[in-house]
């Protein structure tokens, strides 16, 4: 199946997450499943186990986990025809995962992807998915997203509204949301993270799996915002039986640890980014840091997967948003495909600001278009 390409097609790429659509690539999470060596399947087996261990527990896991994606980037697996990697899944990639299956260790199967659930699932303790990095232990208690140790989600459904190259799209809702935005678009999910069923994970994994084999193009996880579910994503995922690419839609606050782990998960980020200053970003977010974070998370996710930034304008804020970003994005990322959104609307506490209390003007809207073409951004057709 071929995606149509947008204007500018000399420039505009988003080739991993093409290839993979048209056949000629195998999703990350198809191939990290099958992907092994003995010290990944000696630090499964030993998060699982909650084995004590000589130092930090987790920072070794994460130098094991780092040097086994360089590794798998290195020999770039997921160019390798999908059958062949399925068959490998199927028989154990290395004799340690296949040895770690007989023992019976349930969580122990040893691969890479058992290594980013792992843990994952170990930083629920003191979590730091996010930047906020509340270090709650979400066994017991909540974090400001309010997401607890499951995940809810809101609704899920085959979504054709999104942008054209990855609709139709199977595309999850997940319940609650580290972002705190006045003007929240989603804000009946994002606002109440304990609406919705608790994530029941195979039962997940069967629908993606059917909807993938009845034609959807991919599996888009999105809320709020899936970050803080991030464990239970990478369970679900390692449940599916399908080739399905991987659409991480995000704020983009996520930790650099959520961000490791997503290495090797997501095949497409489909990322927002909001503010152009830390200023806009507190007074309407109330989240701190927040340029140095994105921008630097947005780096990240270009070297591992393709992008395509989103960016909802919001009144009055075209000179000190819009165009920081799109001056950002022209010297860090032009070739990236940007997605000029003008469909914004003052829901939520957004009349409480009188700035962003109304849509936008025809003229904001041509400002944003006459910036776009100032910093020649890939705005999509
Ligand atoms: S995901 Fe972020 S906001 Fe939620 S508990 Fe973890 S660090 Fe806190």
């Amino acid at each position: 199946m071929n995606v149509s390409i947008g204007c500018n097609a000399h420039r505009f790429d988003l080739p991993h997450y093409r290839g993979v659509l048209s056949g000629n690539e195998t999703s990350y999470h198809w191939v990290i499943a099958s992907f092994s060596n003995p010290s990944v399947a000696e630090f499964v087996t030993a998060l699982n186990r909650e084995e004590s261990y000589k130092g930090d527990l987790i920072e070794r896991a994460f130098e094991v986990h780092d040097l086994a994606v360089k590794e798998f980037r290195k020999q770039n697996l997921w160019k390798l025809p999908e059958a062949f990697v399925a068959e490998r899944r199927n028989e154990g990639a290395t004799k340690e995962s296949r040895e770690a299956k007989k023992e019976g260790d349930a969580q122990g199967a040893g691969s890479l992807l058992d290594l980013k659930r792992a843990i994952a699932k170990k930083i629920l303790k003191k979590c730091i998915l996010c930047e906020r990095r509340c270090r709650v232990d979400r066994t017991v208690k909540k974090g400001t997203c309010g997401v607890g140790l499951k995940a809810r989600i809101a609704s899920e459904f085959v979504h054709l509204g999104e942008e054209k190259e990855i609709v139709p799209s199977y595309t999850v809702f997940f319940s609650g949301c580290n972002f705190r935005c006045v003007y929240c678009q989603n804000w009946d999910i994002a606002m109440y993270p304990d609406s919705g069923e608790i994530i029941d994970h195979q039962a997940l994994a069967k629908r993606i799996d059917r909807n993938f084999k009845s034609g959807v193009r991919n599996v888009n996880f999105v809320g709020g915002n899936p970050d803080p579910d991030l464990y239970d994503v990478l369970e679900t995922i390692s449940l599916l039986k399908t080739n399905v690419p991987v659409v991480w839609n995000s704020n983009m606050y996520a930790s650099i640890e959520t961000m490791k782990l997503l290495d090797g998960i997501a095949d497409l980020y489909l990322a927002d980014f909001r503010y152009g200053n830390d200023e806009c970003a507190k007074k309407f977010s109330n989240v701190s840091n927040y340029f140095e974070v994105v921008s630097r998370n947005f780096i990240e996710a270009d070297r591992q997967a393709s992008v395509i930034i989103r960016h909802l304008v919001l009144p009055e804020h075209i000179y000190c948003c819009t165009e920081p970003i799109m001056k950002w994005v022209a010297e860090n990322m032009p070739d990236a495909y940007f997605n000029l959104m003008f469909q914004y609307r003052p829901e939520f506490r957004a009349g409480e600001f009188p700035e962003i209390a109304r849509r936008l003007t025809y003229s904001e809207i041509n400002e944003a278009n006459s910036l776009a073409k100032r910093y020649q951004i890939q705005v999509m057709g």
